[in-house]
């Protein structure tokens, strides 16, 4: 490629709405364009990025045995309806209307449509395994649509869909799912940690997630670094509060009244860092019911997460009647958000007991979990069983004792780029998607599901990869992987020959070059192509090649190295 027929776009200005470096980075140097909220162009210098994404993807998702295929974008509702999560997804889910009234929506994953075509597919236990999969658009309406294109709304993501006989034949693709993304991730040049993800409620189920290491990440992880131990703090924590005297369905108390626990002091007591895990916080009230006291919940939630949602989702665990205390409500009652947590539903003063922390509410996987939420989904409720390892790790301070037992926590912040999910055998009993087993019997398929968020990969691997003046792409995804800069072009008829013929060599060898042949000012050239991140630049001007000399640079290097012009091949491989 030659710039000259290139369309570079840098900017000097990041956007304004842009808040860490990755978004900012990616417009500057002209990759990405917004058109909405979450909604953007990939530019060419964005989309060869993306491409190398994919391309590593797909070799190792062939290599594993997963069979690409192509679902539609625009399903219909009819399917989700079968599974029901036409009802429980919430307002993440893009819903659209045809000419005829007909409900579609946007896919946000594909678990219905693949669950579909393996119930057409398959009939006998002789086609299993399988495992399908595709790159695709995927539409999520994210309430809080940021970080450019790490929380879009229209996104790439690779989803995967394993089908088998039996449970250990499922764990048996889990784990060759999860040693792929492994290899992914190494191949792609990210520092990265597979990490438990939450499945407290779901119990037994398999879920683990890929984090790229970076302080701008959304997640907290949980490791231990003198063992493989290593898990993520979900989003949300929900703490049980409780026994009060009173009626919840009386009116809340106006004023906080002397005495009153203050958000803060229960945080104390519960050892929750609210500045590390809590934005925002919400009560939801349950009335007195057959012989039970009334109820109150406080939930504490990260930023990110959407009340909305939490609102919409039903809720295990809690008895029918209870309502979510909306936020206006808590702000008028307690003043402020997070405010005063009071003496709640009753005029009376309330004892506050701390219950115990029992619940855990996530985000989910390219799926589902146990109950067919997705992302709206709030897994919670009293009833679980002692709290689990994972709930501990809520309040876990840097220090604390690794749950195996081998050493202490440290802990970090991660994007999550991938998800590997056990799902079992939900969705095809749902719908019906049943093979006939060795014993001519019908059974469920037995489901795993695995998601890669392709365009968030490259988001997080500038947040890992960047400096003062661009973005550092590992080789392996970088748009370009070696730039020559001609300096004094128009000028020299010397240095126009000696770029253009190593130009060609390096392209014989297969490596994907561009060529800067725009007679630019060394200054501006460099400038720019160290903004793009390209990862190795060769300069090539009238002064060095009088003593046969050309210059090479690697990004992260202090300065360029000057090589004998038959040595610069090499040198940029
Ligand atoms: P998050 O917790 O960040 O909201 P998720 O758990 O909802 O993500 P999954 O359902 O597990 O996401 O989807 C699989 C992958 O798709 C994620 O691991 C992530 O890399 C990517 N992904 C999810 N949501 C987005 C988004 N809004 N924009 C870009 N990539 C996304
Ligand atoms: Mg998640
Ligand atoms: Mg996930
Ligand atoms: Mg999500």
């Amino acid at each position: 490629m030659r710039a000259t027929q290139f369309h570079i776009g840098t900017q000097k200005e990041a956007p304004t709405d842009a808040e860490i470096a990755s978004h900012k980075l990616m417009t500057r140097a002209g990759m990405i364009r917004k058109h909405a909220g979450g909604i953007y162009s990939y530019l060419p210098l964005g989309l060869r990025v993306v491409r190398k994404v994919e391309k590593i993807i797909r070799e190792e998702m062939d290599a594993a045995g997963g069979m690409e295929v192509s679902m539609p974008v625009i399903q219909p509702a009819e399917l989700w309806q079968e599974t029901g999560r036409w009802d429980k997804f919430g307002p993440e889910l893009m819903r659209i209307k045809d000419r005829h009234n007909r409900d579609f929506v946007v896919q946000p994953t594909s678990e219905e449509v693949v669950t579909d075509i393996a119930r057409n597919e398959i009939h006998s236990w002789r086609q299993l395994p399988k495992n399908f999969y595709q790159i695709q658009t995927k539409f999520r309406d994210e309430r809080r649509p940021r970080f450019g294109i790490m929380r879009g709304r229209e996104f790439t993501m690779k989803d995967a869909y394993s089908f088998d006989r039996d449970e250990e034949g499922a764990k048996k693709s889990y784990e060759g799912m999860y040693a792929a993304y492994t290899r992914i991730f190494t191949r792609m040049g990210l520092a990265f940690r597979a990490v438990k993800a939450d499945t407290g409620a779901i119990g037994g189920s398999l879920s683990h997630e890929f984090q790229v290491i970076a302080d701008t990440g959304e997640d907290l992880l949980v490791y231990n670094p003198q063992s493989d131990y290593a898990a993520n703090i979900e989003l949300a924590e929900a703490v049980s509060l409780i026994e009060t005297r009173g009626a919840a369905s009386e009116p809340l108390a106006k004023t906080p009244t002397p005495g009153a626990a203050r958000c803060e002091d229960v945080a104390a007591l519960l050892k929750i860092d609210l500045t590390r895990t809590v934005k925002s916080l919400v009560l939801a009230t349950e009335p007195e019911k057959e012989g039970q006291p009334a109820q109150i919940w406080l939930l504490l939630i990260r930023g990110d997460h959407e009340l909305n949602e939490i609102k919409a989702g039903k809720v295990e665990g809690l008895n029918k009647g209870f309502r979510f205390a909306t936020e206006a409500e808590i702000v008028e009652h307690f003043g402020t958000l997070p405010g005063y947590l009071g003496p709640i539903g009753t005029a009376k003063p309330v004892k506050l007991v701390v219950d115990r922390t029992v619940a855990n509410m996530s985000d989910f996987v390219a799926g589902a979990n146990e109950a067919d939420f997705h992302h709206t989904g709030v897994n919670w409720g009293r009833d679980l069983p002692e709290p689990t390892v994972i709930a501990d790790l809520r309040n876990v301070v840097v220090g604390d004792p690794s749950p195996d037992g081998k050493g202490t926590l440290a802990i970090q912040r991660g994007i999550e780029v991938g998800h590997v999910f056990f799902l079992g055998a939900g969705y095809s009993t749902s719908m019906k998607a049943t093979f006939l087993d060795q014993t001519g019997k019908p059974a469920p398929l037995q489901m795993g599901c695995y998601g890669i968020g392709v365009t968030r990969v490259m988001g997080a691997a500038i947040e890992q990869n960047h400096d003062g003046r661009g973005i550092i792409w590992p080789r392996a995804l970088a748009p370009f992987e070696v730039v020559i800069c001609g300096v004094g072009w128009g000028k020299s008829e010397l240095v126009r020959d000696a770029a253009t013929k190593l130009y060609e060599e390096l392209k014989a060898k297969g490596v994907d070059v561009i060529l800067d042949d725009r007679d630019e000012r060394p200054g501006v050239m460099f400038a720019e192509w160290e903004l793009i991140g390209v990862p190795v630049r060769v300069t090539i001007g009238d002064r060095g090649l009088k003593d046969g000399l050309i210059e090479v640079q690697g990004r992260r290097d202090d300065g360029a190295e000057k090589v004998p012009a038959a040595e610069a091949l090499d040198k940029a491989l």
